[in-house]
């Protein structure tokens, strides 16, 4: 009897790929090739295409595919909502074992960037996070967090044909230093310049403040640049709203910005989800300029997109919080909330999807032209499992 499918060909990092094709007894060389194939090209359908190498083509044919060895990452897409400046698409994609993820694509200023998940649900619990509500399910294989870059790349490539896509934020579903070997793995083949091609300067990971895995980065020198969700400018503040501030407190957190930025000569991004009445003073401000004194910091103020219970900042509130910090000498960017209307807010699609709290077995081909109206229930969460607890 054929084994059942076992790996991802997604998965394989490019000398992994080498291995497989040696140990087979293909010359490693034609790697190159189904390196290009997948990661370049962003082919959906290898065995078909007829224009390998015999070896290669040979490789293919008794190894990828239902029933072989290998089968490809492609997820199917459940949802497809755009918001009405048209300038956001938000896709919930359906993954092979059934779980759903969201992927989005978004276009300001010329630029092209993908948001993608990193894990299906997250562990933190952050209280005003959609994901954080929903508890954690997995983590994500490597091939499926590429296998989200290469379909908003498909989309680009046929509603912007002249644009490339050249920035990746990890900000979807997910904590990514809580999954960071799958990660890097997934963002050294983003990188790739015979690859998908996005330059490390322009692929963003955030955390919420996993320490670890922040002075991972730092010793490994991951080119990446990488971006602290803080929220929060004492214990008490954070930790009403981010429980895992519990494990790392903020003097531990930053101590290892500092050594971030130390180490790699990088700047750090601050992310700030401005939250009413919790962590939007000009007290909580003053404070945090302090805090953050000394480090090479760029602060992103973000309005909280509203889930259960709590409401975002207004901007004339926003903009106040925003020049204490440029008056204590931080770039400091207020980011309009886009999107909304797509429930754009990290979760929230798969929050209020029916779909995704009904998810099927099998494995479907992915599509490019559906579209569903924008989703509008942006606050219904679902807290199907508990959080859990790091080891
Ligand atoms: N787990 C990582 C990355 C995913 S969340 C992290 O927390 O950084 C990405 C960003 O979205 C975080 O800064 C998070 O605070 C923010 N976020 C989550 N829910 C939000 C919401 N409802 N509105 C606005 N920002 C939100
Ligand atoms: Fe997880 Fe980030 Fe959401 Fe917090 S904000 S629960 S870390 S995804």
């Amino acid at each position: 009897m054929t084994p059942p499918p076992t790996r991802s060909l997604h998965d394989l990092g490019f000398a992994a790929m080498e291995d497989e094709l040696r140990a087979a007894g293909v010359s490693a060389h034609h790697a190159k090739a189904l390196w290009r194939a997948l990661h370049h090209d962003g082919e959906l359908y290898l065995t078909t295409g007829g224009r390998f190498s015999p070896p290669l083509q040979r490789w293919l044919a008794d190894s990828v595919g239902e029933g072989k060895a290998f089968f490809l990452d492609a997820p199917e897409v459940m949802e497809d909502s755009h918001s009405s400046d048209g300038l956001t698409r938000k896709y919930l994609l359906r993954l092979r074992d059934g779980q759903t993820v969201e992927t989005v694509l978004m276009g300001y200023d010329g630029r092209h960037t993908a948001c993608v998940s990193t894990q299906v649900g997250c562990a933190m619990g952050c209280v005003f996070c959609a994901t954080g509500q929903m508890g954690f399910v997995r983590h994500l294989r490597p091939g499926e967090i590429i296998a989200q870059v290469l379909h908003v790349r498909r989309v680009l490539q046929v509603t912007h044909p002249a644009s490339r896509l050249r920035n990746l934020v990890l900000m979807g579903m997910g904590e990514p230093l809580h999954n960071y070997d799958a990660v890097m793995q997934a963002l050294d083949a983003i990188a790739c310049v015979r690859g998908i091609n996005i330059g490390p300067s322009k692929i963003s990971v955030s955390t919420v403040g996993v320490v670890p895995g922040i002075l991972r980065m730092a010793a490994e020198a991951r080119p990446y640049r990488l971006a602290v969700s803080l929220h929060g400018s004492t214990d008490r503040e954070r930790s009403a709203l981010v429980p895992i501030s519990g494990r790392w407190d903020l003097t531990e957190l930053i101590a290892a910005c500092r050594t971030y930025g130390a180490t790699t000569g990088r700047r750090i991004f601050i992310e700030w989800t401005l939250i009413a009445g919790s962590n939007d003073s000009l007290e909580t401000a003053a404070r945090l300029a302090e805090l953050l004194r000394g480090i090479d910091a760029h602060i992103n103020l973000i309005p909280l997109n509203p889930t259960s219970g709590f409401g975002g900042t207004p901007s004339t509130a926003g903009h106040a919080f925003q020049r204490v910090l440029q008056a204590a000498g931080f770039p400091c960017t207020f980011r309009q909330r886009r999107g909304i209307d797509v429930a754009a807010g990290c979760g929230q699609l798969r929050a209020s999807s029916r779909a995704a709290r009904a998810p099927l077995a099998s494995n479907h081909a992915p599509s490019y032209g559906r579209s569903t109206p924008p989703s509008s229930s942006a606050g219904h969460s679902d807290r199907s499992s508990g959080v859990l607890k790091l080891a």
